[in-house]
């Protein structure tokens, strides 16, 4: 407990509901900062305030992505261990080998890692576009691990990826329109290698959640059952059935409900066993994506949520997949599971500092109203002092009233500037006590439901919605947002953040709460020469390379840490983000063009005696120096 009445990090971890979404990768330590431990509460541990200081000692300046290594190493080994048991338990007779979907993060250094931590299991990668396959050949060279090759794909596509299989790549091309079988058959021929096949389908068992309109019969990718059947008797006719190894389904990403999951697995192995029975070689089932992250921590069916953890859904599928084909007699296949999400969400964070706040009702109200005020205003002010926890619809309803009256009466003249100033004043007053009335009731009227957000204080934060956290602005994706220090201090405000971009929809006002969404989030006031560092968590997965340009912000700086046993911090990688002549480039503009014109014009007005030739060279600078700069807000050196 500190002087603080009775706030501690006990009080900050329950706010803000570290245990409940922090899968024991983070916590609230004493000191009152975010500590990260990534083999769990009992492993070495370090604050993160300590990795953003010593990152900015470095000379990186905030915001910056930060991505901890070890906890993608530790959600690999949770994945492969929970199949494991599973398999285990069940006496399950076919192994798990995971493939990392690179479209869910595609940074190189994501991927090798990936690569490198996945090495022990086997661990496979999923491309779905050219590029893709061509990340993925440089960096997977394990025999062992599967290479699966989803999307549209161009001769040159099937080239590469028969290539790999040449060079001993397990490299399966997943058949997701007819068309492409011929292709592949022809190629295949020309090249001289046997192809590994399989087929996406399209299952009718639909799930809920933000993103599977990419799954279900009105999915665009994947057969349906006639062109299954269409893609056997054509592989039967060349006597290729013996190519035909895997069968795959994607549900779509993120199913918040294992009931969906359990559903899906069921219909998947009744293909599959149709597939076995019509003569097709088989042996693997690719359970594709779809394994939820708990952003809220509510543990619910909720989109933001999950109700099961990574071994309830490893437990299921292997029961579902078995019970099934135990019914039918077929063999266990192996499993694939193409979790992008689970696998890289946790490991990176995104910290900004706050550059400024806004804040509601900086005048004090007059003690007495002018003697001449317009009786509206009187009104309005009677409205004020009358209200209470009882009347305080009815006191809205005339604030509103005379308030909209006050306006049309300004516009007609009646009014002067200072008398509408202090109406709107009286009328926020009004609002903010309503808002201090609701936060102890039990039951709020649905009116009031936007009272808190439009009342909060606005902290304006120092990173891009639209690059760092795309979905947010997108789809409306909570993320856990919370300060990373100071958490011993009960925080005594509450906000909504506004990034620098300037636009209207650069702000994020929807927080995760365990029973619903917050509409504000608890935060400290600023303190003089000291930054306050805000870090949203669960950032790894789908927001790096949807962001864009708004406003020419760029890319941010990225530095990768490495945790040891006695919690040592190292700076393993840093990638400097984007300057003002990068985002520049990306939009054809030419740095070394934009500099000689501005020298013209600042040598012009040298020749007309604007200014001095010493003022010429401070401008041009002032001028370069910002081109190699940071886009995002730079303290003073
Ligand atoms: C996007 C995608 C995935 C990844 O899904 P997650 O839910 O992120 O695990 C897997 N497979 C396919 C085919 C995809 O399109």
């Amino acid at each position: 407990m500190t002087e603080n009445g009775k706030w501690s990090s006990v009080q900050a971890t329950e706010l803000y509901g570290v245990d409940s979404w922090g899968a024991g990768y983070f916590s609230i330590s004493e000191k009152g900062e975010v500590a990260v431990h990534p083999d769990g509460p009992g492993g070495a541990s370090v604050s993160l305030m300590d990795v953003a200081r010593g990152i900015q000692e470095r000379g990186f300046d905030l915001p910056v992505l930060v991505r901890l290594s070890d906890i993608l190493d530790a959600r690999i080994k949770q994945l492969h261990e929970s199949f494991s048991k599973a398999i285990t338990e069940y006496n399950y007779r076919g192994c798990y080998r995971g493939v990392y979907p690179i479209k869910v993060n595609q940074q190189q250094q994501v991927v090798e890692e990936i690569c490198v931590f996945g090495a022990h299991y086997h661990h496979g990668l999923e491309a779905g576009s050219k590029a893709e396959l061509i990340a993925a050949m440089s960096f997977l060279q394990d025999p062992e691990a599967y290479l699966i090759c989803n999307g549209y794909k161009d001769e040159e596509f099937i080239d590469l990826g028969l290539y790999a299989l040449k060079m001993g790549i397990r490299c399966v091309f997943v058949i997701e329109m007819p068309s492409e079988l011929d292709l592949v058959l022809d190629r295949s021929r020309v090249l001289g290698v046997k192809p590994i096949l399989g087929i996406r389908m399209k299952l009718s068992t639909q799930a809920s959640g933000h993103w599977t309109e990419s799954g279900g019969e009105r999915s665009v990718f994947g057969l349906n059952t006639a062109q299954v059947i269409d893609v056997v008797d054509r592989l039967r006719k060349e006597n290729m059935l013996d190519c035909l190894k895997l069968l795959h389904y994607h549900l779509g990403s993120q199913i918040p409900n294992i009931r969906d999951i359990r559903e899906a697995v069921k219909e998947g192995c009744r293909i599959y066993t149709g597939l076995v029975e019509e003569g097709a070689a088989m042996g693997v089932l690719n359970l594709g994506g779809g394994l939820a992250v708990d952003y809220d921590g509510s543990h619910t069916n909720f989109t933001s949520s999950c109700n099961y953890t990574t071994a309830e859904y490893c437990s299921a599928l292997v029961e579902e997949v078995m019970s099934i084909l135990d019914e039918t007699g077929v063999p266990h296949p192996d499993i694939i599971t193409e979790s992008g999400r689970a696998t890289v969400a946790y490991y990176s964070i995104l910290l900004f500092n706050v550059l400024d706040i806004s804040r509601f009702e900086t005048h004090t109200l007059p003690e007495k109203m002018p003697e001449d005020s317009h009786e509206l205003l009187t009104n309005l002010m009677e409205a004020y002092k009358a209200l209470t926890a009882k009347n305080l619809q009815e006191c809205y309803h005339d604030a509103i009233y005379y308030r909209d009256e006050i306006h049309e009466l300004f516009k007609r003249g009646g009014i002067t500037l200072r008398d509408r100033a202090l109406a709107g004043q009286i009328y926020w007053h009004i609002l903010t006590r309503i808002a201090s009335l609701i936060r102890g009731m039990r039951y709020v009227p649905d009116e009031f439901e936007h009272l808190a957000s439009a009342l909060a204080d606005v902290y304006y934060c120092n990173f891009s919605l639209f690059q760092s956290l795309p979905d947010s602005w997108a789809i409306d994706q909570l993320f856990p947002i919370l300060p990373i220090h100071r958490l011993n201090e009960k925080p005594t405000q509450e906000g909504i953040l506004a990034d620098i971009t300037c636009d209207c929809d650069g702000k994020i006002d929807r927080f995760i709460d365990l029973r619903d969404v917050r509409r504000t989030l608890p935060l400290h006031a600023l303190k003089d020469n000291e930054d306050y560092v805000l870090g949203v968590f669960l950032v790894g997965a789908y927001q790096e390379t949807l962001g864009d340009l708004h406003n020419l912000l760029g890319d941010t700086n990225v530095v990768s840490v490495r945790i040891d046993a006695d919690g040592q911090v190292h700076y393993a990688r840093e990638i400097e983000g984007d300057s003002v002549a990068d985002v520049l480039t990306y939009v054809e503009y030419e740095p070394k063009e934009m500099v000689r014109r501005v020298r013209e014009m600042a040598e012009n007005a040298v020749k007309v005696g604007r200014m001095s030739a010493k003022d010429r060279r401070a401008v041009m600078d002032a001028y370069e120096s910002g081109l190699r700069g940071y886009t995002y807000f730079e303290r003073e050196n």
